[in-house]
């Protein structure tokens, strides 16, 4: 009998040091980010990193070759349930998104040069980077019809095209880009990558798209979303990430095992909202009672924690599935724990600010903030549409129709069959009457 749900003694005390290590020293700075900026975050964590890298537990997500720890996703899962609790702690802990991402990329498919030139430096942070898929004219669900194109010429590519939420593009030093190199092939293999820096002639990085996170106008922000127009510009060959049409399965690497680490991480964040749903129950009175003591808000703690449960076990299900079968095994449970744990994150979310009233509602406490990244989780990614179109696709394809055309449980059928089947037996039991 192999299930069990325990983590080895040595493991969990890793995770016991990084829950304290987190609440401890990250949670702390939270308050203090706006008046710190990037730069003041930045000098914040660099202590921070050395006690991270002094554990082993610096990019873990990586390869052991490159500092990783070859933990698998079971492991990486329950860590970034712990890292998800803070937008900050990822960034000491080397695997903040886009860039981890993007060393993964560089990991999978880089050369020996690229990964000197562009891997390494990010890894050590003195680079900083962003990957550039998503067009405001095509739909990003369905990135087959990219319109961004690189043309072939001479020994390198001419790029042109738009793209949007290219996320820390406005603060990036090189951009991965995925641009369509063979508009004749498959769909999945027209495109390509490459890796672009910022300062290459014909990159505009237009602006920073005010979003319902950033709701007005900046740019050069820590977490924007920037809008690049790439105009006529000239890359060498040796830009090209991988084979030419090869960017969509080097994008399917990057995703999978990411979207494990985006679920445990929202899980982290629900967890963070559902202590605070709790802890105002405890003690908000009103019409002659707790909220402890109401039904509707008994039934949000009950519905919440049995919700979380459920995301937070399946998840570690699709990660133990990558690590026992690999990442294409895994595509139907990954695809259900984005859109399932999109949602839980969003309802635990939404109803801990609705606990709180117009405080939940403030910017006194995180709550808005959690929402407003609760309701990005449904989209980026995948929107979770998709990944339901897809676990609905490979439900169906062990399903074929009735041959007679008859439901298989159609019970008047059923029983005709059943009564040809024990007719003797019926036949005793009616002569013994
Ligand atoms: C916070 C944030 C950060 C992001 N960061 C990056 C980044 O760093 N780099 C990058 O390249 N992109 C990034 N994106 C973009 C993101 O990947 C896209 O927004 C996403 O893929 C959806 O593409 P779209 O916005 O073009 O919507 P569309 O593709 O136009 O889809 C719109 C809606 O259509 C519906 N829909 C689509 N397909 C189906 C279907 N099969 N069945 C039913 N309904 C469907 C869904 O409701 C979907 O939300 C980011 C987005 C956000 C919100």
């Amino acid at each position: 009998m192999a299930w069990d749900f325990r983590t080895e003694p040595e493991f969990q005390e890793q995770l016991d040091w990084m829950s304290w290590f987190v609440r401890q020293e990250i949670w702390p700075l939270e308050a203090i980010w706006p008046e710190l900026g990037i730069d003041g975050l930045g000098r914040a964590l660099e202590p921070l990193k050395a006690e991270v890298k002094e554990r082993g537990l610096w990019a873990t997500h990586l390869p052991p070759e490159l500092g990783g720890q070859g933990m698998g996703q079971v492991r990486l899962g329950l860590m970034h349930e712990i890292l998800g609790t803070s937008p900050i702690a990822p960034l000491a802990f080397g695997n903040a998104a886009p860039d981890s991402g993007n060393s993964e990329i560089l990991a999978l498919a880089g050369t020996e040069e690229q990964k000197d030139r562009w891997l390494h430096p990010l890894l050590a942070g003195d680079l900083r980077s962003a990957f550039s898929m998503t067009e405001p004219d095509t739909p990003g669900s369905d990135p087959t019809q990219l319109r961004t194109s690189a043309q072939s010429d001479g020994d390198g590519w001419v790029v042109n095209g738009r793209k949007w939420f290219t996320s820390n593009g406005s603060i990036a030093d090189f951009l991965i880009l995925m641009a369509v190199t063979d508009p004749e092939a498959r769909p999945s293999q027209r495109a390509s990558m490459f890796i672009v820096p910022v300062d290459t002639p014909g990159v505009h990085i237009l602006r920073d798209v005010p979003t319902m996170e950033h709701p007005w106008e900046a740019f050069g922000s820590y977490g924007g979303h920037s809008e690049v127009i790439y105009e006529d510009v000239r890359l060498p060959a040796e830009a090209l990430l991988g084979k030419p049409g090869a960017g969509f399965v080097i994008a399917q690497h990057r995703l999978v095992p990411g979207r494990i680490h985006h679920c445990m991480r929202w899980l982290g964040v629900a967890r963070r909202a559902f202590d605070m749903m709790c802890e105002r129950a405890t003690y908000r009175y009103a019409h002659g009672s707790l909220l402890a003591d109401k039904q509707t808000v008994q039934n949000w703690i009950a519905d919440s924690a049995a919700e979380m449960q459920a995301a937070r076990l399946m998840t570690l299900h699709a990660a133990w599935v990558m690590d026992t079968e690999g990442a294409s095994a895994a595509r139907t449970e990954v695809a259900m724990i984005k859109f399932f744990g999109a949602r839980v994150l969003h309802d635990v979310v939404d109803r801990a600010l609705q606990v709180h009233g117009s405080l939940g509602y403030s910017t006194d406490l995180p709550l808005e903030q959690m929402y407003r990244f609760a309701r990005a989780a449904r989209i980026y990614d995948g929107p979770d549409e998709v990944h339901r179109q897809s676990v609905a696709r490979n439900v169906l394809a062990s399903y074929s129709p009735p041959s007679d055309g008859v439901p298989s449980e159609h019970l008047p059928t059923r029983r005709e069959l059943s009564r040809a089947r024990f007719a003797e037996l019926l036949e005793l039991l009616t002569a013994n009457d």
